[in-house]
């Protein structure tokens, strides 16, 4: 992204700057807590999957492993690789909240092939690119949750987050969480992803 350094400076300087007075703020309640520079994102929405716990994810109906027989659009697939490939997340965090996965049904970052760590590594480092190329985010989270106990919602399928954020963002999530919108929103953000996808002619390339 060069020639946009300075733009992104002084986006991520007003980041900062929010995260440290977000620190600043008092808990209304007075409940107990150790402020911290680290925002906090509330989504009350995925109890409806957390709740369900993992005995509703077998290999037989696993979201990841019955996405790929799918078409993109139906999937929100954004890219197939050879070994892994990267879908929008159905509760985003943030719109282009996206995850990276194995085809293979397996659990632990440690069970993965050295294939497909290097893929699902490349995959990642594509999104990021992509994202900052359509949505232009000051920031980004990247993580594996790992085990129920590691906040994994499907825990059984192996799965990287690749979230997009931007300064203050946890204010609106909620609002965008609920509105009716979000499937066409999803839809939408699915088929930018994947036109900007280097690589990728049309979605039928990706079959
Ligand atoms: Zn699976």
């Amino acid at each position: 992204m060069a020639g946009s350094g300075g733009a992104q400076g002084q986006q991520a300087e007003s980041a900062v700057g929010e995260a440290a007075s977000d620190a600043a703020v008092t808990d209304p309640f007075e409940l107990p807590g150790t402020p911290d520079a680290f925002g906090r994102l509330w989504t009350p929405h995925r109890m409806a999957y957390v709740k369900g716990g993992q005995n509703q994810y077998t290999d037989k109906d696993c979201p990841f492993c019955a996405a790929p027989g799918r078409s993109d659009e139906e999937s929100l697939i954004v890219h197939r690789g050879r070994t892994c490939y990267a879908i929008l997340n159905l509760f985003p965090y943030n719109p282009g909240h996206l995850l990276v996965c194995p085809y293979r049904h397996v659990a632990d970052y440690t069970d993965i092939t050295a294939e497909e760590t290097a893929e699902m590594a490349q995959i990642a480092q594509t999104a990021m690119r992509v994202i900052r190329e359509v949505s232009r985010p000051h920031g980004f989270n990247l993580g594996i949750n790992q085990g129920d106990a590691g906040g994994a919602g499907i825990a059984a399928h192996l799965h990287q987050h690749v979230v997009p954020r931007w300064g203050g963002d946890a204010n609106f999530l909620p609002i965008i969480a609920q509105t009716k919108q979000i499937t066409q929103t999803l839809d939408e953000t699915r088929r930018l992803l994947a036109e900007a996808w280097p690589g990728e002619g049309t979605a039928a390339g990706a079959q």
